[in-house]
């Protein structure tokens, strides 16, 4: 290929659904993990950026504070010259890109200067937000057809091309987006146009996210109850008697964390377990991955180590990254699991033995506490059955920050013990998700740590703690590292696991 010949990458032009990632299509998601360069703009989430590739160039596009979006024309040379640049750009639009997303006219600018794309359709506001606040858009014996306006033209234009008499006069649901600047005028217009004021009406703001809050009212009252719970934009306004079955089929309003902000403090491949525990109770989860996991500084020994692991009598694992990096460095030297021989198995915390078992490999030690001292006592109360570690070989999988407990104890106890440093945690400086941002500007309600290194890392971030903000730490280790700095968790949770560290923040949660 010439050299000078310009690169003709494709353009996809995604939905990203109305908030929610879990909302976003399979396909959307496929190709968010492969893009070069995404441009995007205001109402996509944020937490969809934990999606991307390191080095994806980001473009922001949409209305900043006091700036105005970007024009069409503009935005649309920008799209051809991306495409000029990279292999696969993703345009990432809120909701459906061709439900007032101007998808089509991107798409017609593409097709002119001779770019490929692809359309992936996403789930529009205009259904997915009246269901996020109990309001189906259609419903047997109520209505047989929706209608979706926008409330909002574009600047500029002298005559309404909004036709609010066919609006008022048309049957079922009728829904309006970008209608919050002007929604006094527009239930006005409407009345007069001979919608009845008595009809039910809602506004549902930041739908189908933690943050969502919706009032439901009429036609008539409907400015008024916005102005009274402070609703503002970005909402999606559902008129028809649809909306009087919110009360029966809001699902997410009496979640236990329904509109707890809450921070999880972990690297950014182990957040996931808990951020989508504390989702699905409702929390608005704002993930600050504070360390991320990295090679060991002797990746050498490491390797060594990895070789040499079929010759002990036991192999001790202290984390669920331990197990992963170990193993990864395992199959690139020996095909076959057998070749790790007949070692006994000792692991601290459920979520190692959880990784273990996917290799078909069952613990032989764990302790109930996921501590180092545990699992010396565990020894010690197993030791009839082991016949003790007196001069048995044994090899430790760890990172290079953890404690020495477990190596001091078992060479007290005349165990042979190597080491395999398999991993080392540093600070994430990225602000991926836009979390640290976020929670900068709005503070949270909890915050969680899982590890000493996560409280660690985040102190050295030096981001203040917003001031109600309580705090909920895994175990007694992590408590004890929060003392150093001066700071007492609001409760601990018991075993020292996900799942009870999320059993803890509803406790907390409820107790007020
Ligand atoms: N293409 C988008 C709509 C873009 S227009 C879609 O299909 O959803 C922007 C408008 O969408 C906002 O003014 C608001 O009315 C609505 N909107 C988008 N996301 C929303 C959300 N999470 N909650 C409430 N309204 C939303």
């Amino acid at each position: 290929m010439c050299a000078a010949e310009p690169k003709k990458g494709k353009v996809y032009l995604i939905g990203a659904g109305p908030g929610d990632p879990g909302l976003m299509t399979l396909r959307g998601k496929e190709l968010l993990e492969q893009a070069d360069c995404l441009v995007y703009d205001a109402l996509v989430a944020p937490a969809l950026f934990a999606w991307l590739k390191p080095g994806c160039e980001r473009i922001f596009v949409g209305k900043r504070a006091g700036n105005h979006a970007m024009p069409q024309e503009e935005m649309n040379r920008l799209l051809v010259e991306c495409a000029s640049r990279y292999d696969c750009t993703v345009r990432l639009k809120g909701g459906d890109p061709y439900v007032f997303g101007r998808g089509g006219e991107e798409g017609m600018a593409l097709r002119e200067a001779g770019v490929p794309f692809e359309v992936v359709p996403g789930i529009s506001s205009a259904i997915a937000g009246p269901a996020a606040a109990g309001i189906p858009v259609t419903h047997r014996g109520i209505c047989t057809q929706f209608t979706v306006f926008t409330g909002h033209e574009g600047k500029g234009k002298t005559e309404s091309q909004l036709d609010i008499r066919g609006i008022a006069a048309a049957n079922g649901t009728k829904i309006m987006l970008m209608g919050m600047s002007s929604l006094r005028e527009t239930m006005t217009a409407l009345i007069e146009a001979g919608q009845a004021g008595s009809t039910p009406a809602a506004a549902v703001q930041w739908a189908a996210t933690a943050r969502q809050k919706y009032v439901c009212a009429t036609v008539a009252s409907l400015a008024d109850a916005v102005d009274a719970a402070g609703l503002g934009a970005p909402a999606v306004v559902v008129i028809g008697e649809v909306v009087n079955l919110s009360p029966v089929l809001d699902w997410r309003s009496s979640l236990p964390l329904a509109g707890k902000r809450i921070v999880v403090t972990r690297t950014r491949e182990q957040a996931g377990e808990l951020s989508h525990r504390l989702a699905a109770m409702g929390a608005d989860v704002m993930e600050l991955p504070t360390i991320r996991i990295a090679p060991p500084s002797d990746k050498r020994d490491f390797a060594e180590a990895v070789v040499d692991s079929p010759h002990y009598d036991w192999l001790i694992f202290s984390s669920p990254n331990g197990v992963k990096k170990f193993f990864q460095a395992f199959f690139a030297v020996y095909e076959d699991i057998r070749e790790l021989g007949g070692a006994r198995l000792a692991a601290i915390g459920a979520g190692t033995a959880a990784e273990l078992k996917k290799f078909g490999l069952m613990v032989d030690v764990m302790p109930k506490k996921a501590v180092a001292e545990e699992l010396i006592a565990e020894f010690d109360r197993k030791a009839d059955e082991f016949g003790g570690v007196a001069h048995c070989t044994m090899l430790w999988v760890h990172s290079e920050q953890s404690r020495r407990v477990i190596h001091d104890e078992l060479m007290k106890r005349h165990a042979i013990v190597d080491e395999c440093i398999a991993y080392s945690t540093v600070p994430e400086t990225e602000d991926l998700s836009g979390s640290r941002k976020r929670l900068l500007e709005e503070g949270a309600d909890i915050i969680t740590f899982t590890s000493s290194g996560t409280v660690r890392h985040f102190m050295d971030l030096q981001i203040p703690l917003p001031e109600s903000c309580r705090i909920v730490s895994i175990g007694p280790v992590t408590s004890a590292t929060l003392a150093e700095y001066g700071l007492k968790p609001d409760m601990e949770a018991p075993l020292h696991t996900i799942p009870s560290l999320v059993e803890t923040i509803i406790k907390l949660a409820a107790a007020k």
